[in-house]
C-alpha cells in the first residue's frame, strides 16, 4: 500500500497552534493530544478498547494544556493525530516513532513498515509539527521574548499491571533549570500532589526528544510534565492540576536561572 500523502484534505493540518498571539513566555506543547488516526491507516488492526487507551494518546493532557494556556497567556502547539500513527516525541529514526508494540498491545498496522511507509508518516505528521513548533520558538527568540518550552503529558496509573504512586512527574534532560525551579516551588506549596523528578519516566527512556530538539538546541529553559491520567479524566481534575502547574510555573519563572 502506497502511503505517500496519508492525510486527505478534509482531515486538515496535522498540527494545531492555539493562542499564537499570546504574550506569556511559556510555549505549551502536547505531542500526544489526540487519539484520531488518519483514515488511510484504518484502525492499525487494533480493538476499540486499545484505540481508546493511553497507548493511542494521553487522556486529559490537551484539556490541562488548554487551561494552562489560558491561565499563563501561553501559546499551545499540539499534534492532531495519534501517537500510534507517529509519536511526535520521537525522532524519525527511532523505532518508537511508529511503535510495533506499546505496553501490552501489539500494533499490527505498525509491524514491518518499510522505509517508504515510515517516510510517508514522517512527512505527513512529524515534519509539519516539528517545523511549526520550531518557527514559533525561533520567532519568539528573535523578538527577545525569552521563551520556555513546557510539554504536557499524562501517564497510565497502572503499567504492566503495577500501580504507580507518583502523581506528577517533572522531567528534564541535561538542562534542569526549569524543573529545579518548579520542584522548589512545589516544595513551598503544602498539600499539593505527589510530585517527583524524572518519574515515571526520565531521559533514559527516550522521552525528551522535544526538549532536546526545541529546548536544548536553542539553549532555552524547558521541562516535560507528566500527570497521572486518573487525576485529569474529568474537567474538575483538569482545572485543579492545570491551576497547580500554572502556579508552579509562574513562581518557577521568577527564579534567577530562568528569568
Ligand atoms: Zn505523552
Amino acid at each position: 500500500m502506497r502511503l505517500v500523502g496519508i492525510l486527505t484534505g478534509e482531515e486538515g493540518d496535522p498540527v494545531a497552534l492555539e493562542n499564537a498571539a499570546a504574550q506569556g513566555r511559556v510555549i505549551l506543547v502536547c505531542e500526544h493530544a489526540s487519539r484520531s488516526l488518519p483514515k488511510a491507516l484504518g484502525t492499525l488492526g487494533l480493538s476499540d478498547e486499545a484505540l481508546a487507551s493511553h497507548i493511542a494518546w494521553d487522556p486529559g493532557a490537551l484539556g490541562v494544556a488548554r487551561l494552562m494556556a489560558l491561565q499563563l497567556d501561553a501559546a499551545l502547539v499540539f499534534q492532531r493525530f495519534s501517537r500510534l500513527a507517529y509519536d511526535c516525541n520521537r525522532p524519525p529514526e527511532s523505532p518508537a516513532a511508529m511503535p510495533e508494540k506499546s505496553e501490552i498491545f501489539e500494533v499490527p498496522g505498525n509491524a514491518g513498515l518499510d522505509q517508504a511507509a515510515r517516510d510517508a508518516r514522517t512527512e505527513a505528521l512529524y515534519l509539519p509539527f516539528r517545523d511549526s513548533l520550531s518557527r514559533l520558538v525561533k520567532s519568539r527568540i528573535a523578538a527577545d521574548r525569552a521563551p520556555v518550552i513546557v510539554t504536557i503529558h499524562t501517564f497510565t496509573p497502572v503499567y504492566f499491571g503495577k500501580p504507580r504512586a507518583v502523581e506528577i512527574g517533572i522531567v528534564h534532560d541535561s538542562d534542569s533549570r526549569l524543573a529545579d525551579a518548579m520542584l522548589a516551588a512545589a516544595g513551598r506549596t503544602p498539600g499539593g500532589y505527589d510530585i517527583r523528578r524524572n518519574e515515571p519516566y526520565g531521559p533514559e527512556d527516550g522521552v525528551t526528544h522535544t526538549l532536546k530538539e526545541h529546548g536544548l538546541a536553542n539553549a532555552i529553559a524547558n521541562v516535560m510534565v507528566e500527570v497521572r491520567n486518573d487525576l485529569v479524566r474529568e474537567e474538575a481534575g483538569q482545572r485543579a492540576v492545570a491551576g497547580y502547574l500554572a502556579d508552579l510555573l509562574v513562581e518557577g519563572l521568577t527564579s534567577p536561572q530562568v528569568r
